[in-house]
């Protein structure tokens, strides 16, 4: 007997990682049917996704934005059922029709939907690195709890999935696992001078070599915070410590990550950088679907290139590695100051150097406490952006 149709529900359904869900959904008319789509205000976009998807639900962040979509889906004939704010992004994530949430919102705003999913039970798409670098042991915790099936769909994270035994959640050492082997492209300054950094422009950072991203998470990735957001994202996935955990740079983005076990064996997933492929990969999990992904061209590619990363010249992946061996609520810390820094370098309001001082001010200004509810998660994550603010607001631009 064929199964049932799965309801999809993808928060952050304008960015990058949604319209790469949306392309896989379409591919598989049988077997996904959409049902919320959310954003943040993009109105336009959320509107023409409406049209091509027909979800039950939309939910526009904001307020004028929401009632702009109502109207125009309304007089183009248009069912979808309009909703908005924060307690919108939690209903349609924890709608019984939905099997399935697609958690792809940026940043620190996408927790409260993405932890509504969880403690409903459902299959969880986490593409969303900073709520679990947020909320680590919590969300976990609440995953295991409500019985919620927590799928990475970061591509590193998705690739080490792929390379670990079912039975991993036992513990690394009790399945033979020795380490992961985290890589990483390096992003666009890998090999840019070091004096040259403290003047490059936010279009420079933006302009990935290898993955076309979302704004924030391509300067993450400039400044390597996005190498140490995913160690810490491994750590609580995959029940390790940064010290099991060797960060590899590796040009190429071919190698999306690997997994060594104790008999010296190290097991590789290899594809094309695109997001497509983790995206059905963790939609169809244990089964294998088209992505529309073509056939990676090992002539091609001809070369795999490794090397070891430089911490001078990322000291974004220091602090994190730092934050997540000092515990409690210092990667909260570290995630909400490194949210104001990007934004005020993407904004010019300080040059790409200030934003690991920012950073590492921040932690150093305010003690960690233990992550152990959400109410002091969110008290901690405020406080760190209100002490990150004040220092942006002292920061001379170069
Ligand atoms: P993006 O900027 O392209 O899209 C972000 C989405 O979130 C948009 O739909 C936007 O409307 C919504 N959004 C933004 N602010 C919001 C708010 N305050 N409240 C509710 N919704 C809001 O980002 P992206 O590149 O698609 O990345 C999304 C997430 O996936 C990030 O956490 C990122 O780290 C992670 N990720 C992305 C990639 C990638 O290839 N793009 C790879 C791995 C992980
Ligand atoms: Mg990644």
């Amino acid at each position: 007997m064929a199964e049932p149709i799965k309801g999809v529900c993808v928060l952050g359904a304008t960015g990058s990682i949604g319209v790469s869900t949306l392309d896989v959904v379409a591919r598989h008319p049988e077997r996904y049917r959409v049902v919320a789509l959310t954003a943040n205000r993009q109105v336009e976009r959320l509107q023409q996704q409406c049209l091509e998807h027909s979800p039950r639900f939309a939910v526009m962040v904001d307020e004028n934005a929401a009632e702009q979509l109502r109207q125009g889906l309304q007089q183009l004939g248009s069912a979808t059922e309009v909703l908005s704010g924060g307690e919108g992004l939690e209903y349609v994530a924890s709608l019984d029709e939905v099997d399935t949430v697609m958690a792809a919102i940026v940043g620190a705003a996408g927790l409260p939907p993405t932890l509504a999913a969880a403690r409903h039970g459902k299959r969880v798409l986490l593409a969303n690195k900073e709520a679990l670098v947020m909320s680590g042991q919590l969300f976990m915790d609440e995953v295991h709890q409500h019985g919620a099936k927590l799928l990475p769909i970061d591509s590193e994270h998705n690739a080490i999935f792929q390379c670990m035994p079912v039975d991993f959640e036992q513990g690394l050492p009790q399945v033979g696992v020795r380490r992961i082997l985290l890589t990483a492209s390096g992003g666009p300054f890998r090999s840019t001078p070091l004096e040259q950094l403290a003047a490059v422009t936010p279009e420079q950072a933006v302009a990935h070599p290898n993955w076309s991203m979302g704004r924030k998470i391509s300067v993450d990735s400039a400044t390597m915070m996005n190498k140490g957001l995913e160690v810490i994202e491994a750590c609580w996935l995959f029940k390790t410590t940064p010290a099991n955990i060797q960060v590899v740079l590796h040009p190429q983005s071919v190698i999306h990550s690997m997994v060594e076990y104790a008999d010296g064996s190290v097991l590789a997933q290899l594809g094309n950088p695109d997001m497509r492929t983790p995206i059905a990969h963790a939609l169809a999990w244990p089964e294998r679907i088209d992505s529309g992904v073509p056939s990676l061209d090992m002539f091609s590619v001809a070369r795999l290139d490794f090397e070891e990363p430089d911490l001078q010249r990322f000291p974004c992946l220091r602090l994190s590695m730092e934050a997540m061996e000092r515990g409690g609520t210092a990667p909260t810390i570290l995630n909400a100051a490194n949210e104001i820094a990007v934004e005020a370098f993407l904004d010019q309001r300080i040059g790409f150097t200030a934003i690991p001082e920012i950073i590492e001010t921040t932690l150093t200004r305010l003690p960690a406490n233990p992550a152990d509810s959400l109410a002091r998660i969110f008290d901690d994550d405020a406080a760190a952006r209100a002490v990150a603010g004040e220092v942006v607001a002292g920061v001379r631009k170069p």
